[in-house]
């Protein structure tokens, strides 16, 4: 593989794993189709990837199937399970530099934060959950009469995940670490954006040793191979991570069959700087909580809410910043902002874009196509957003920041719960005891205090209200994965 450096878009698509993964090997679809993945610094094509429908889901449930009831996998220690977890956890670290790379080649995120955002933080997820692998245990649970009960906790058994294009290798790694962990098989479906990745990671957990059938990729879209996967009766859980509006779509499908469904959607996350906040590192955290990854971020800060004393010289602070955010090339060392994901996500940004100007918000930073080539956008800064706006309400799903104003906690809480979603929130205050209090008051499943997007494997994830069903990440994720069993033995 060409070392970061390289200009990896010009490497030939023969280079790439492009198939399917089903039952231990790759292969092509069983219609033979295939589909560009575009690199969307360049708009080129970067390779035709093997497109599944729903015979391939078909062939995969039924490997899961077969390796989750009968396979080797089925009759594995779970400590051994913890230890193929490890081994995958070093393959990625030996490969970290080349996963990286093609993880910009294939999103568009800058290589800085793929190979030091996104990657270490995937191989954490794996050492964190192969250490639970062994110590999912029961409990001993006193009853009336003469019966002994204890529980057990057992694998959910063949789990179909669906996951989005904006961190494609870390959403496999928060979808199948904690799965295989809890002893569940897996037919995963990427996003048709970000096909390549994935792949790769299907192709090191073969060498790391997982048996035929555990871990079962399909490529394609979403209502021919998503679809499926939801309506197939072999499934016994999907969990899902992507827009509130497909989340809904999937809830209803599931339910046909009654599967177990977690899911981790949309959101339009409060960020409040107090006046008495160290303004340079709230400006700082905005500025990160908002245009990480190209502002494609479920939990981005998309409302910022100023206290007003402070208002005038905080929206100075952020156009600045955006401003001076270098846009380009993802490979380049010096490019903090790489280009949106495909011409679908462009052309609604630029729509938001026009809707903030023309509905009266006040474009300080920003609000255009950047260069003319690839889906480039200028760091936008909407101040004087009013909370009826669209750009208020809805997700953007892109490196557009709205500036609100407030003046008091009250005023801030009701202003900040003011929406469908409650993914996340931050707090920017010295005064702890408001901090503490403010967080307990937001409806929101991560709140962060003084700083932003801070994640780490051991800390729940997920979603209040429309932002989700179900926690990812921590101890709490391994309960979308197991099932709960009661066992009561007569001591007569
Ligand atoms: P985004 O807005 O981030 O593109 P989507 O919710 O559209 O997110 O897609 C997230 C994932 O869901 C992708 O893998 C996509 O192919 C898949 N998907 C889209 N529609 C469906 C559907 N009807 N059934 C199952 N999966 C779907």
């Amino acid at each position: 593989m060409a070392t970061a450096t390289e200009p990896r878009r010009s490497k030939p698509a023969a280079s790439y794993q492009t198939r399917l993964l089903i039952d231990g090997q790759f292969r092509d679809g069983v219609e033979g189709k295939t589909f560009a993945t575009i690199n969307p610094a360049t708009e080129q094509e970067i390779a035709q990837v093997a497109e599944g429908t729903a015979a391939d889901i078909d062939l995969a449930v039924k490997a899961a199937r077969k390796a989750f009831d009968s396979g080797p996998w089925a009759k594995m220690d779970a400590r051994d399970r913890g230890r193929l977890l490890y081994k995958l956890a070093d393959l990625i670290e030996a490969n970290i530099d080349d996963l990286a790379a093609l993880e910009t080649l294939d999103n568009g995120k800058p290589l800085k934060e793929a190979r030091h955002g996104d990657l270490p933080l995937v191989v954490d997820v794996f050492r964190y959950y192969a250490g639970w692998a062994d110590k999912l245990a029961g409990d001993t649970i006193p009853v009336r009469g003469p019966y002994f009960c204890y529980s057990t906790r057992e694998p959910v058994g063949v789990v179909g995940q669906i996951i989005p294009w904006n961190f494609p290798m870390l959403m496999v790694s928060w979808k199948w670490a904690p799965a295989l962990a809890a002893g569940c098989t897996v037919v995963l479906k990427p996003a048709e954006q970000t096909p390549l990745t994935a792949l790769r990671m299907g192709e090191l957990a073969m060498e790391a040793g997982f048996p035929a059938g555990v871990i079962n990729i399909v490529n394609g879209f979403g209502p021919s191979t998503g679809a499926p996967l939801v309506a197939h009766k072999g499934v016994d859980k999907i969990a899902f991570t992507g827009s509130t509006e497909v989340g809904k779509i999937i809830m209803r499908d599931a339910a046909q069959t009654l599967k177990r469904v977690t899911l981790e959607l949309g959101g339009k996350s409060p960020n409040i700087v107090f006046d008495d906040a160290d303004l340079d590192a709230a400006v700082d955290g905005a500025m990160l909580g908002l245009f990480l990854n190209q502002g494609q971020c479920c939990c981005a800060g998309s409302r910022l809410l100023v206290q007003d004393t402070v208002y005038d010289q905080v929206v100075e602070k952020l156009a600045a910043a955006a401003k001076a955010r270098k846009v380009g090339d993802p490979f380049a060392a010096d490019t903090d902002q790489g280009p949106q994901i495909d011409e679908t996500q462009f052309n609604k940004i630029l729509g938001y874009i026009s809707k903030g100007k023309a509905e009266g918000a006040q474009c300080v930073a920003g609000g255009s196509r950047a260069g003319d080539k690839g889906y480039f956008i200028e760091p936008t800064v909407f101040a004087d957003v009013q909370d009826h706006m669209a750009i208020a309400t809805d997700e953007i799903f892109g490196p557009v920041m709205q500036v609100l104003k407030f003046k008091d906690v009250e005023e801030v809480v009701s202003r900040a719960n003011t929406t469908d979603y409650g993914l996340a929130a931050g707090i920017w205050t010295r005064d702890i005891a408001k901090a503490h209090s403010l967080a307990a008051r937001l409806r929101a499943g991560t709140v962060w205090v003084n700083c932003y997007d801070v994640f780490d494997a051991a800390a729940p994830f997920g979603g209040f209200k429309s932002s989700g069903i179900g926690r990812e990440l921590g101890e709490k994720a391994l309960d979308n994965y197991t099932e709960h069993k009661t066992v009561t033995v007569s001591l007569k």
